[in-house]
Formats: C-alpha cells, structure tokens, sequence
C-alpha cells in the first residue's frame, strides 16, 4: 500500500475534454493536434483575485504564495472584492486542490470559484497559483519519459483522498500534452508543478518528490519570453490597428513569439477581425478596456489556417493576440479589423 496522496485535480472546461485527443493530419501529412491553446494571460497583466470564503489566515497563505509567481512573472495580482475578479478562490475543504488554467478561467460564470484550495500543505497555493497563470503539470511533459503502471495507479487514486474514477485518474495523471501544447523542453524534477508520486505508480522505477517552492527552472521560465517577460510587449506597447483601415502586415519573427494589437471601436457594433497569409497563427481577443475579459479565442474560421473573430463590441478598447499554432512555428501574416 502506499500512503495517501493528495493530487491536483486538473479543472478543464467542457469543450477541451474531448480536443487534446483528437488529431488530425495538417499540410505537410504529419499528425497533428487540433487545438492546442495557449492559456496565458496577456504580458504584463494586473489579475484581480477575490476570495469567496476561508480564514484569514488560509487568505494570507494563498496570497503569500502567490507571490511567488509576481516576483519572477511580468504579472501582478490586485486582491480585493471586485465582482469581475479573474481568478475566485474558495477553500472547500471536501473539493481537494484544483484550479483552471489561465484564461480559461475567464470563461466560467462570475459567482463560481476558479481555483479551490481545499488543503494547503506546503507549497499548494503556489502550485495552483501556477495553474492559474497558464502552467500544466510538469508530470504531463512528454519529455519525461514516465512510463505509468496504470494498474497501480488506478488502484491508488481510487482510494482516499481522491476517490478518482479512471477517466479523472487518466486525465489527471496519464494524459500527456502534446508537444505543440506546451511550452517546456525539459522535464524539471525540482518543478513546484510536479507532484509527488511513489515508484511503484511507474514501470521504469521512477519516483518524484513533492517540491514546496519554485525551482530555478521555474522562475526562468515564467520570466522567459514564451510566459511573462519584463522585456517584452505589454498592452501598452501593442501595435495599434485601425477599424476599416488597411491591413497590417507582422511576422512571428522567433518560435514562441506572441504579437499584440489594440484597437479601439468608437461605437457599438458587429466587428471582424481576421488575419491572411500562409502563416498559421492562433487569435485571442480581449476587451473591452480590460487586458484580462477573454472574449473569444480562434485557430482556424478564416481563410484557409487563419483565424477570424466575428462578434458584437461595445464601444472601447481591446486587445488581440497573435501566436503561431505551433511552438517552433515562425513566418509573417496580414491583420486588420473592420466593422461588419
Ligand atoms: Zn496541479
């Protein structure tokens, strides 16, 4: 037997349960998955977080270590009360650890909780703290190389705490991101993202230890250029586009770039914004006057691998985000906005 082990519950919305598993064939014939997404927030955002509940000192320990994250990360964290809050935790303590990742939060109704911390051993509000930013388990990198003995594992994570059916438990444990879903290249046995597990849940022998901080890997990589850069483009420096006016021309010039554009309606309506070209980039569309609401998100309703984003907008300001589909992937495309 082994001990009890408290695991993350990977929260994950409806539409991408069945998405990371589907593959379909691209240009060049290779395999490829449909959609991965980018679950990053824009560089240099401000999340506002709100408590639903818990004491005082739960709500110290999970701001504390969120903190974390905020001295590395080009990000900050406004706790306070604000209705519209990104990131809404609650301490359950019969809901175990979890937290959706990134923006995905955003699309879940305002009153419910986008993170529970229903224990808070060691570094676990910086681990789900890390969720919240857009990071996946370090576990579930490709690079890894663990081979699961699933049996075992079933068994384990059937029992308390968890009381995990096997489709949570292949979620959660066995589902390994594709390549062009995440940003790592190496795995990180050091990673507050990876979580503890004994060597009798791998065929290879290999165990993990649970780690209660950031590694050195950690604070890299969320500082680094594919995350929360303090260098790179902010909403303030985007790239401002004009509605009706020619199209802009941009490049993915380095793997992992993401490019930002503003735009402002000045009045209420049906916009379109879309890019061209053979490039085959990904669109995220924030607004309005906020960097963090997401709107919508697009891979491919334009011309042939563009994306396009038609939708009604109050007047104001927003946001649009461009990366390449894949992480490796660079080349130039046309964008512009119009009213519809
Ligand atoms: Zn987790």
């Amino acid at each position: 037997m082994t001990a009890a082990r408290k695991m993350c519950f990977d929260r994950i919305l409806p539409r991408d349960v069945m998405r990371p598993l589907l593959t379909t064939t691209g240009p060049s014939g290779m395999p490829r998955a449909i959609s991965p997404r980018g679950k990053a927030w824009l560089n240099g955002s401000n999340l506002k977080v709100r408590f639903l509940d818990g004491s005082e000192t739960e709500q110290a320990t999970a701001r504390e270590q969120a903190l974390w994250w905020a001295d590395y990360a080009n990000l900050t964290f406004d706790f306070g009360d604000a209705p519209d809050a990104d990131i809404r935790i609650s301490f359950n303590t019969s809901d175990g650890a979890w937290s959706y990742l990134g923006t995905d939060a955003r699309q879940l109704p305002a009153n419910e909780a986008t993170m529970n911390l229903g224990f808070l051993d060691g570094g676990t509000a910086g681990h789900e703290f890390g969720h919240a930013i857009g990071l996946a388990h370090e576990h579930s990198s490709p690079s890894g190389g663990i081979e699961w003995n699933e049996p075992v594992v079933l068994a384990d994570l059937a029992g308390p705490p968890n009381f995990w059916d096997e489709a949570t438990t292949r979620h959660n444990v066995f589902f390994k991101y594709s390549i062009d879903q995440i940003h790592g290249t190496e795995f990180d046995p050091e990673s507050i993202m990876l979580y503890a597990f004994p060597a009798s849940w791998t065929k290879n022998g290999i165990a993990t230890h649970a780690n209660e901080i950031l590694s050195s890997l950690d604070k890299e990589f969320v500082a680094g250029e594919k995350m929360y850069p303090r260098s790179g483009t902010v909403p303030s420096t985007a790239t401002v586009l004009t509605v009706g006016a020619d199209r802009a021309t941009a490049d993915i010039g380095k793997p992992g770039e993401e490019d930002l554009f503003r735009f402002t309606a000045d009045q209420n309506g049906a916009y379109q914004i879309d890019t061209r070209g053979q490039t085959d980039v990904y669109m995220k569309l924030f607004g309005p006057n906020s960097q963090t609401a997401l709107i919508n998100e697009d891979d491919d309703s334009g011309y042939g691998l563009n994306p396009k984003i038609s939708a009604q907008l109050l007047a104001g300001d927003y946001y649009v985000q461009i990366r390449h589909y894949d992480n490796s992937g660079t080349g130039t495309y046309s964008i512009g906005v119009k009213r519809r």
